[in-house]
């Protein structure tokens, strides 16, 4: 295949699953900055290869996929997207090319971070608000954007009328939002549970950022979850309004405001390309001192009749385009560097700088990802180095100034004893991470104890996060085993335990030594293992024994089982710390080998299947349904595929099963074949 094709497959690839981690799941997964950039880069190889570009492109739609999590709603009005441009010279162009044929003034607005919706009123009356979506059809959350304090439920005049807006969580109320996240912690899940019906963790999810907070607070099943979060909104258009006429918009946002709207306030009328920069520049200066976290200034034609002249791609308005701001970055001093190590033992570095205020905010600390990056880059202490914020929470360093050296820089060296526990530090060839291999590791102890208990591995109830820390302090526990060695008179007297939940306690403890050995291999945290390759493990070995003793040939003979994750195994059991913890473990009577039975029959023997789209049910029940009749999953499509089980909105795996002639199944068929 030609390389530029090649690429765009790649990018469509990669930046259909950043949109569906950002607008699905709130999560940003890289910058907007790079998102962006790597968007820009498939919008020119289409320009040069419009036969190339994908039906699945993300040059072709707005959004993202729409979830069942609420009611669908088709809007009234379109609701789309905007041109974005980075370079002010492109907004010149954008004004130039519309004044050549009208005489118009425009508006420039600050763009709010944060996730748009349609507010419906009937004869006065707030009924209907619903998130963008795809643009066509978003989701119905009136009951939460009622929580809104400045959305008014009933307007002072009888008017029937949509208004856009964007919901936004102010700075404030989303540093508020991370600093009581400790707080809600301790709150353990059965409160969680019984009050909203939802566990901590999803309660208490850090965000990367504002607009990914507000996004996911809007979007909580939960209204009183919602209304914790004192979200806001700025109204920024009329959709639609059927009982009054407005010649341009900026009039329309005026009445708006008479009915009470929070209008947005970074507003400026401008009837020049010079004033329209201008306000650009002015805007993006006082970016840091805002409420709210904005990402660019949209410009928009004022007069609302040369708009629909000018009319609308599928989709963008031509009427209007956004600047979007460089990611701010300042120069300071690199201090120091210091080394923090998380719960699979990577020891990431730590930029400590002289204090600078950048995008609103004081900043002493920034990321410098891993050991190569600062190899790479050539970043040494005592260095003037470029600091970078791109929206998120966490800066980063992005490069050294070498002309400003003076010979003082101290080179940095790459740790080869963990910083906590002195245990070796190791590098692998084809990992950029520096890893502490000390399985008690106190820096690590935490994490791994709280992941060996939680849901998804041994499934302890009430063994959580603050829990675990209480019982570290106390040196009731160090490693995973010594929960089995827990006792009533150990827990009783700890803090918000009592009787009962210390008896609940012991006795899911004792239940979880019955769990299955698929689960109790996840739960040990092995590197490169997850839900999935646990369950394979335990399909292909009878004992945790077997597993333990098996060469690499025999581990990377099993499909799905690379190079990289035999090692992994292999390393994990010739640990002399692993092989004390698992005769602890199968001392205190844990369950060690697989039950077979949870195999239903062998309908899908010698089959691998694999998924893509959006299913009806998580990706995960398919993988469990098709296991438990004995087939295999994998994630990438080969001649080897016997089926894809392709759902809505399939890419590029549906494009790559036909390329292979492989069966492409949908969910009903799925099913047939169940039968
Ligand atoms: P956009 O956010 O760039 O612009 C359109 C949106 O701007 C509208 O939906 C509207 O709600 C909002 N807006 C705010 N203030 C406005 C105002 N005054 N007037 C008009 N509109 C205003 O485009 P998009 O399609 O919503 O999202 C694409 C962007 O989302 C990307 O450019 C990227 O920055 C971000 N994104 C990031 C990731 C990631 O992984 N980090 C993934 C997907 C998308």
């Amino acid at each position: 295949m030609n390389d530029d094709r090649k690429k765009i497959e790649e990018l469509v690839e990669k930046l259909n699953y950043y949109s569906f981690e950002y607008y699905n799941k709130d999560n940003s997964v890289v910058s907007d900055y790079e998102y962006d950039m790597l968007m820009q880069e498939l919008k020119a190889l289409e320009r040069k290869y419009p036969q190339y570009i994908m039906p699945d492109s993300p040059t072709q739609r707005v959004g993202s996929i729409i979830m069942d999590k609420f009611p669908p709603v088709t809007h009234k009005v379109k609701m789309q997207s905007l041109q974005d441009v980075f370079d002010l010279e492109d907004v010149r162009s954008f004004v130039n090319k519309i004044n050549e044929e009208y005489d118009v003034d425009y508006v420039v607005e600050t763009k709010i971070d944060g996730l748009s919706v349609a507010l419906e009123y009937e004869n006065g009356i707030f009924v209907r608000g619903a998130t963008r979506g795809n643009g066509i059809v978003g989701e119905d959350v009136t009951n939460n954007l009622k929580t809104i304090k400045t959305i008014p439920l009933k307007l002072p005049e009888n008017i029937t009328i949509t208004v856009r807006g964007e919901v936004f969580i102010s700075k404030e109320n989303f540093k508020k939002l991370n600093e009581e996240k400790d707080v809600y912690e301790g709150m353990g899940n059965s409160i969680w549970e019984k009050e909203f019906g939802i566990t901590s963790d999803q309660a208490t999810k850090v965000f990367a950022n504002a607009r990914n907070a507000a996004s996911g607070s809007l979007r909580q099943v939960n209204s009183k979850i919602t209304a914790k979060r004192n979200l806001d909104i700025y109204i920024f258009n009329i959709q639609e309004c059927k009982d009054r006429e407005f010649k341009t918009h900026y009039e329309g946002l005026m009445y708006l405001k008479t009915l009470g709207f929070n209008v947005n306030p970074g507003l400026y009328k401008c009837d020049n390309v010079d004033d329209i920069i201008d306000k650009i520049n002015l805007i993006g200066e006082q970016r840091g001192d805002l409420s709210y976290e904005m990402d660019g200034a949209v410009v928009k034609v004022n007069d609302l009749k040369i708009r629909e002249e000018l009319g609308e791609t599928s989709k963008v308005p031509k009427w209007a385009v956004a600047y979007k701001y460089p990611p701010e970055a300042m120069q300071t001093k690199l201090k120091d560097i210091i080394t923090q190590v998380g719960r699979t033992g990577v020891i990431t570095p730590m930029a400590i700088l002289e204090t600078i205020r950048l995008a609103g905010s004081n900043i002493s600390k920034a990321t410098l990802h891993n050991f190569d990056y600062i190899k790479q880059k050539d970043i040494r202490i005592g260095d003037t180095v470029v600091v970078q914020k791109a929206g998120d929470i966490i800066p980063e360093v992005i490069e050294s100034v070498k002309e400003k050296r003076d010979g003082t820089q101290i080179e940095v060296q790459v740790p080869t004893v963990c910083p906590v526990c002195g245990s070796q530090a190791i590098h692998d060839e084809d990992e950029v991470a520096i890893r502490c291999v000390g399985i008690e590791c106190p820096a690590q102890q935490l994490r791994s104890i709280v992941h060996f208990a939680s849901k998804e591995c041994m499934d302890i109830e009430g063994f959580g996060p603050s829990l675990v820390e209480q019982l570290i302090k106390e040196k009731l526990i160090s490693n995973i085993a010594d929960i089995y060695y827990l006792e009533f008179n150990d827990i009783v007297d700890l803090d918000r335990l009592g009787v009962k939940s210390a008896n609940n306690l012991l006795k899911s403890i004792i239940k979880s030594k019955e769990n299955s050995l698929d689960r109790l291999i996840n739960a040990f945290g092995i590197r490169h293992i997850g839900k999935n390759t646990a369950k394979l493990l335990a399909q292909n070995f009878d004992t945790l024994e077997q597993l333990q003793n098996a060469g690499l040939f025999e581990l990377a003979s099993i499909n799905e089982i690379g190079e990289k994750t035999a090692f992994s195994i292999i390393d994990f059991f010739a640990n002399p710390q692993t092989i004390d913890l698992i005769d602890k473990l199968k001392k205190a009577g844990v369950n060690m080998t697989s039950k077979r039975s949870e195999t239903l029959d062998d309908k899908f023997y010698g089959m691998t299947f694999v998924i893509t789209g959006t299913l009806s049910k998580p990706r995960n029940d398919f993988i469990s349904i098709i296991q438990s009749h004995g087939g295999k999953v994998s994630t990438t499509v080969s001649k080897n595929t016997t089926y894809l089980l392709a759902g809505e909105e399939a890419g590029s795996k549906l494009s790559k099963a036909k390329q292979f002639g492989v069966s492409i199944l949908n969910e009903e068929q799925f099913n047939d074949l169940l039968k």
